[in-house]
């Protein structure tokens, strides 16, 4: 495990005001302001990441069992961060019939007319499973933020800083009641240098087996960085809460994102004290009498 003091460092706490630039990328440094080796840092990040996958996966056994939460495990992340790696990496041992992944891309017609939480709510893990949710809810006080003309709720008129903390508040309450009724709620936030964005976009216009990646709208959406950023800070500083906390992670270095990530969730789900269900001593009963029977069983002579 890494320790929780490092850990620590990426939570963003509740009210505080958010500044990426203060925020690193690389997550390379160390104390003394040098750089760490880089194949140091994968080796180990791989060997963190390979040991909470074994965890995750007995974990997810325990909430199935247990029948009492769910988890869901939210990414964001500007274009090329990383987010479809790190959940495929992070998530690649857990039983795929316990956890569920969902890609939320423009709204159709259909979800615009309803209440914009909407579409979200449809997609929640129920009890005894993670749900994890590729982008999200925030979308629509991030990319709706810097391109307001997205809204189809013209009723609200043009969008002021009341209609987004309006939008803020619903996120905050929508996620209080799903954590009130059992969902550990963990937020992750892939911060990423607009210099490697600009190699990974690169990669993607170079390597034939990349090139389906790339949209035609990251380029013009590169080009509202800063507005991003800004819509971003403003998002994880009025929506991190003890229930539910953001998390800003450094993802310059994937193999690093990626433990990080694994390590933040098995610490959580972990915190949950999930135990396997108790059995009664009627129900004891009925198992002693059960493996009696079986054990009296002769399979050759059966017909
Ligand atoms: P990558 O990081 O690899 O580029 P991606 O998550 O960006 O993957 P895409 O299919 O490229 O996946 O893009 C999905 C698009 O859908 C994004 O541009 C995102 O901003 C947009 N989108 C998601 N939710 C909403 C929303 N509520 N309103 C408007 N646009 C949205
Ligand atoms: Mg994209």
């Amino acid at each position: 495990m890494i320790p929780q003091k490092i850990i620590d460092q990426f939570i963003i706490k509740p009210d505080s005001k958010v500044n990426l630039k203060q925020h690193p990328t690389n997550g390379l440094e160390t104390a003394a302001g040098q750089e760490f080796d880089k194949n140091y840092i994968k080796d180990k990040a791989d060997e963190i990441l390979t040991k909470n996958r074994v965890e995750l996966d007995a974990m997810q056994e325990l909430l199935y069992a247990s029948d009492s939460h769910s988890v869901l495990l939210i990414f964001q992340a500007m274009d090329a961060a990383g987010k479809d790696g790190t959940i495929r990496h992070v998530m690649s041992g857990v039983n795929p019939q316990g956890c569920q992944v969902f890609s939320f891309k423009r709204p159709s017609p259909e979800e615009l007319d309803h209440n914009f939480l909407w579409r979200y709510m449809k997609s929640l893990p129920e009890r005894g499973r993670i749900g994890i949710f590729n982008r999200s809810y925030y979308e629509d006080v991030l990319v709706v933020k810097v391109h307001p003309e997205l809204i189809n709720e013209p009723q609200f008129g043009k969008p002021d800083e009341k209609f987004w903390e309006k939008r803020y508040q619903d996120i905050n309450n929508f996620e209080k009641h799903l954590a009130r009724n059992g969902t550990l709620i963990l937020k992750f936030f892939l911060h990423l240098s607009k210099n490697e964005q600009k190699k990974r976009f690169l990669e993607r216009l170079t390597n034939p087996a990349k090139y389906w990646k790339f949209s035609d709208t990251d380029l013009p959406e590169r080009e509202r960085w800063k507005d991003y950023q800004h819509a971003y800070e403003d998002a994880i500083s009025a929506t991190s809460t003890k229930n539910a906390p953001w998390h800003v992670i450094p993802a310059d270095h994937k193999h690093l994102a990626r433990a990080l990530v694994a390590d933040i969730i098995v610490a959580a789900v972990s915190e949950l004290k999930l135990e396997y269900p108790t059995v009664s001593a009627a129900q004891m009963e009925k198992l002693v009498a059960a493996k009696n029977l079986l054990e009296k069983t002769n399979d050759d002579s059966a017909a």
